[in-house]
């Protein structure tokens, strides 16, 4: 990342300057002071960064452009334990990308799980509660056991049926071998079709 990058990274990612309120107490101003100095949050920004941005030739529309896709990731999978892997914004996208949209365990695609939303009448879970009713793919643990257990090695994007029924009961090599073919089987009966992709080659590990 280049200098300017860094310090937007940092100042939006990670000390979460999104808010008046958050400027404010960044720069130990009275509250209601940022709302009334700047129109805009990007106003802010321009200022804090006004020697980076001159010297890399950069308006905040590209930065937002640079970490848009980063930014779609973090707000539908960051969390406290997660904040490791979302400390490597480049590292996490390209890890996404190679994903292919999949469960790293059955193959099933999230065009496929938006299907059986549909079928299930726009809610996945069975008694209408809302945590994974939308069907999205999961950034999980593959060996639970791990300390710290989410860094780049040990995790994997699963559907939440294989997230929620593998949990941290079954280990990888006993999900992958005596349930995975059971769960391709009952996604195919769901959708009354073969799945688009084979089973996902399982990724080497190199955490001990
Ligand atoms: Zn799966």
């Amino acid at each position: 990342m280049t200098d300017l990058e860094k310090k937007y990274f940092i100042l939006v990612f990670q000390e979460k300057i999104c808010t008046y309120e958050r400027i404010d107490s960044l720069k130990n101003w009275q509250k209601g002071t940022a709302n009334k100095k700047y129109r805009l949050i990007d106003d802010f920004y321009k200022d804090e960064l006004a020697q980076e941005l001159n010297n890399e030739d950069k308006t905040i529309k590209d930065l937002k452009i640079r970490f848009q896709r980063y930014q779609e990731l973090n707000n539908l999978y960051n969390n406290e334990e997660r904040q490791n892997i979302f400390n490597e914004p480049d590292e996490i996208v390209n890890w996404f990308v190679t994903k292919n949209s999949q469960c790293g365990y059955c193959g099933v695609s999230q065009e496929e799980l938006h299907e059986i939303v549909g079928l299930r009448k726009g809610n996945l879970t069975l008694n209408g509660k809302k945590k994974r009713s939308k069907g999205t793919l999961e950034i999980e643990r593959l060996n639970p056991a791990l300390e710290n257990g989410y860094q780049f090695g040990n995790i994997i994007l699963a559907c939440p049926l294989c997230n929620n029924a593998k949990s941290n009961l079954i280990d990888e090599t006993n999900w992958r071998i005596l349930f995975v073919p059971a769960m391709r089987e009952y996604y195919e009966e769901l959708l009354g079709k073969d799945l688009s992709n084979l089973v996902p080659v399982a990724g080497i590990s190199n955490v001990k």
